[in-house]
């Protein structure tokens, strides 16, 4: 017997995000993006916390293609700056931002900082077929680094280094920075959850 392959649309334009979210998943779940589904939307973020956007971006899947789908939300935590830019993360420089900006800042605003605890924090929101909705968190506690260091991953990963580690999570191997990353520790959770819902293998 064919092992089953269970179609799951991942609500996201960031081909890293996505390629992350299939490595983790497996071959019994084939994830496809907004871009496989022909879908160029910006979903609106305007929520206040983590959880209301990754809520909102599962929904507005589920109410447009009805498919099972999940969404995820991440801010960066910094202790230093109040838990600033949490919630804002992507848009930490400004609107029309992109990551370097984001990094930028970040290391101008901590510049002679000595507190440099830091943390990302993950939600993901599922819905199934019959748009029932289930939130998955995971953390990843470290630090900010003085300075870029890396050139793997995405994002902010140049200067976050993960608790217990030398190594910024850029210059970690994808599966390293999976087995300990904030969507990592949230996507375990949702894996754990899909496999539940699987026929058993004969
Ligand atoms: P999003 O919720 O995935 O859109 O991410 C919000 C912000 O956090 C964006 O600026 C991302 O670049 C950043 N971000 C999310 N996940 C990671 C990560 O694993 N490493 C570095 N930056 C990340």
């Amino acid at each position: 017997m064919e092992k089953e392959s269970r179609t799951i649309v991942f609500a996201s334009h960031n081909a890293h995000k996505t390629e992350e979210m299939r490595r983790i998943c497996g071959e019994r779940f084939r994830i496809v993006s907004l871009a496989d589904l022909g879908c160029d939307t910006d979903i609106p973020e305007n929520g206040l916390t983590l959880e209301e956007n990754a809520e909102a971006k599962a929904r507005w899947v589920y109410e447009r293609y009805g498919m099972e789908c999940f969404a995820d939300d991440t801010g960066l935590e910094v202790d230093a700056l109040g838990g600033a830019p949490g919630v804002h993360t992507a848009r930490f420089a400004g609107p029309e931002c992109d990551a370097r900006a984001n990094v930028d800042l970040l290391l101008e605003r901590l510049r002679g900082v000595s507190d440099r605890r830091a943390r990302f924090r993950t939600v993901i929101a599922h819905m199934d077929t019959s748009g029932v909705l289930r939130l998955f968190h995971g953390t990843a506690e470290g630090s900010i680094a003085e300075a870029r260091r890396g050139v793997a991953g995405f994002g902010y990963d140049p200067v976050f280094v993960p608790e217990g580690s030398v190594l910024s999570f850029a210059e970690m191997g994808a599966d390293e920075k999976n087995a300990i990353s904030h969507r990592g520790r949230a996507t375990a959770g949702l894996i754990t959850f899909l496999q539940s819902t699987l026929s058993p293998l004969t």
